[in-house]
């Protein structure tokens, strides 16, 4: 296994009073393909939201613990109020499980992360834009069209475009929320393949519903099934 790139220690969750997750302590190896499994419901995509701190839009949440990540050599704690929530977010990218391209063009949908970190130079932007469509291996399909809407493009390839969108930052994680369930199996079968390449590039972290899927490209599993006696 990999050194890790996360530990989770004594995690408690909240919405309100009610606890979602109870005293969790897990690691998750970097350049590797860690899946989160378990029946609807048990906190699995609250558990993904730990990382890019996207549970903080929600004003009844509420974590405590320790959620820490190894940027460079140290590991950091990035609940810790003077971490800067606009640089993690920066470093990890996320994958919904609808394709939510942005209403504009291809090319622009790639390109907005980069404009929104105010990275203006043409030439980069253009550069960064292609290496992340080639990356998720949409190129070919797209690369006569870049000033077409997104909306044109299949579901499989919006997904991937997304996942472009999201690499373009070349973020150190990427969550991904069942990135393939709302997918054809063609174009889930490309997902996974994408998601083993990216491992090279990043740490990734999944929610799945599918067993088998776990099994042909997971890593490391934690899973949430609730035991027999809870
Ligand atoms: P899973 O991804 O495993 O289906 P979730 O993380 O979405 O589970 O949800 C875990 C629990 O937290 C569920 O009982 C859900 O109803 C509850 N929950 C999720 N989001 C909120 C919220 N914004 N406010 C209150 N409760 C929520």
């Amino acid at each position: 296994m990999t050194p890790p790139k996360i530990k989770i220690e004594s995690l408690d969750f909240y919405y309100n009073d009610h606890r979602i997750l109870s005293d969790i302590n897990e690691t998750i190896p970097e350049n590797a393909i860690t899946a989160i499994l378990g029946p609807s419901g048990v906190g699995k995509s609250t558990f993904l939201s730990l990382f890019n701190r996207l549970w903080e839009t929600t004003p009844a949440a509420r974590a405590e613990g320790r959620v820490l990540v190894r940027f460079s050599r140290s590991f950091m704690d990035i609940n810790a109020p003077k971490f800067s929530v606009v640089q993690l977010r920066r470093s990890v990218g996320m994958v919904f499980q609808m394709p939510n391209p942005l209403p504009m063009s291809i090319f622009n949908n790639v390109a907005f992360p980069l404009k929104l970190a105010g990275i203006k130079k043409k030439e980069e932007v253009r550069s960064r834009v292609t290496t992340a469509i080639q990356a998720c291996g949409l190129w070919p399909e797209v690369k006569d069209r870049l000033d077409k809407k997104a909306a044109v493009l299949s579901g499989g390839q919006q997904q991937r475009l997304c996942m472009a969108r999201a690499l373009v930052m070349e973020p150190e994680i990427l969550l991904l929320d069942e990135p393939t369930s709302s997918l054809d199996p063609k174009s889930g079968k490309m997902i996974e393949e994408l998601m083993v390449r990216l491992k090279q590039r990043c740490t990734l972290i999944m929610v799945s519903h599918q067993p088998d899927q776990v099994k042909r490209i997971a890593d490391h599993v934690i899973d949430f099934t609730p035991g027999p006696e809870s």
